[in-house]
């Protein structure tokens, strides 16, 4: 397998890291915030440049004396993100400072198998490749998958709505094909890394990232990390019990959060609606289909449905019910609720917000706001091309 460069020591970690999520820096700026004199800055940046992670780029403007040299991360440098959910392959390729250069999606089932999946997604690299987004080598490659993660092999760990990817070496194939460094992660844990590089959380150490998809999971960021848990299954709050009469869940269990809300949950329930005759708005959006999915709800509710606006009210009831006790436990200092159910946008919002600051204790709420993600699609490519440049940026 072909090296990538990778840092030398901690002073080089912290510019690289710094010219990522900075851009463009004077020489002057750098030595401020890494506390290196002049000439062991340049030591420093000359070592980089060599390893070719960065390049020098011009002069700054002067504050008072001589002019200050710019510094940015080369521009050759390429991460690229693989982002499987449970109906959807993402894949994306960002250059060093993890802007988005092309992004392809496509629906995908995830139950088809690891093999067929990550061949779909590497087919759709090639799409990108193609366009001559990639001029040389990849720097590392970050993939988030919809189910619980051995982090330290890359590979998942017995995942519920995943057959044939159990203990699949995820970390080691891709690595072998594309000839770099390779990490994997829950896509919720990617989604909330997302959210900490380019969304409302990049000012906050301490936050919450709420994905409301298929399913209902959590990504736990402690003081700007990740927090994984002992066996990486941290923030699996789709299974937290609600009601112990609830509805039969996927795991097995009755009354689970999962088992009350979510796409499949509320598909569910909108279909049961459409067919009982309590919404000839969700009846008309069925026509012959087998089933409704949470757009449709979403596109009722627009339109004035009010059995839709009831399902999601009740939905985010759940939600708020469940998270009143996570802030209590956790004190965040944001919430951040994503994922294609939050689509659904202010209604649900409003009704998990008002739990919320119900239940919780105020001096937990009492600066906590709750938003949604402003990151559309790309939260969890974002946070795959984050995950790998972490590893990148630190000394080998
Ligand atoms: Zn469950």
């Amino acid at each position: 397998m072909r090296m990538t460069a990778r840092p030398q020591n901690p002073h080089q970690a912290t510019l690289l890291r710094l010219l990522r999520d900075e851009g463009s820096t004077s020489r002057a700026e750098l030595g401020d915030v890494v506390h290196l004199s002049r000439s062991k800055l340049a030591v420093e940046l000359e070592k980089l440049v060599a390893l070719g992670l960065v390049e020098t780029a011009g002069l700054a403007a002067s504050r008072g004396g001589r002019r200050s040299g710019i510094v940015r991360l080369a521009p050759s440098l390429r991460f690229v993100a693989f982002d499987i959910g449970a109906t959807s392959v993402d894949v994306a390729v960002t250059n060093g400072e993890l802007e988005v250069l092309g992004h392809v999606g496509e629906e995908c089932d995830v139950r088809q198998g690891a093999t067929a999946v990550l061949e779909r997604a590497l087919e759709l690299l090639g799409k990108l490749r193609q366009e001559g987004l990639i001029p040389g080598p990849v720097h590392g490659t970050g993939i988030g998958v919809p189910g619980p993660v051995s982090f330290r092999e890359g590979m998942p760990v017995v995942p519920p709505i995943m057959p044939g990817w159990d203990r699949f070496p995820v970390r080691e194939a891709i690595g072998q094909e594309l000839g770099c460094p390779v990490l994997v992660d829950n896509d919720v844990n990617i989604m909330a890394l997302g959210e900490l590089h380019a969304g409302p959380a990049r000012s906050v150490a301490d936050f919450l990232l709420v994905k409301i998809g298929t399913g209902i999971g959590c990504g736990v960021v402690v003081d700007g990390a990740i927090y994984r848990g002992v066996s990486g299954s941290a923030g699996d709050i789709g299974h937290i019990r609600v009601d112990d009469e609830g509805p039969l869940c996927v795991c097995g269990n009755t009354g689970c959060l999962e088992a009350y809300f979510g796409g499949a949950a509320l598909a569910r329930d909108a279909t049961e609606a459409a067919r009982s005759g309590a919404s000839p708005a969700l009846a008309g959006l069925l026509g012959d289909r087998p089933s409704l999915t949470a757009q449709d709800v979403s596109i009722a509710a627009a339109g004035g449905d009010a059995a839709s606006v009831r399902l999601i009210r009740e939905g985010g009831r759940h939600v708020g019910q469940v998270l009143a006790g996570l802030v209590s436990f956790f004190n965040p200092g944001l919430v951040v609720i994503a994922g294609g159910v939050a689509g659904l946008g202010h209604t649900l919002l409003a009704e998990i917000r008002s739990v919320v600051y119900r239940r919780s204790l105020p001096l937990a709420t009492g600066n906590l706001p709750i938003v949604l993600s402003e990151l559309a699609g790309t939260a969890g490519v974002i946070g795959g091309a984050r995950l790998i440049s972490d590893h990148t940026f630190t000394p080998a």
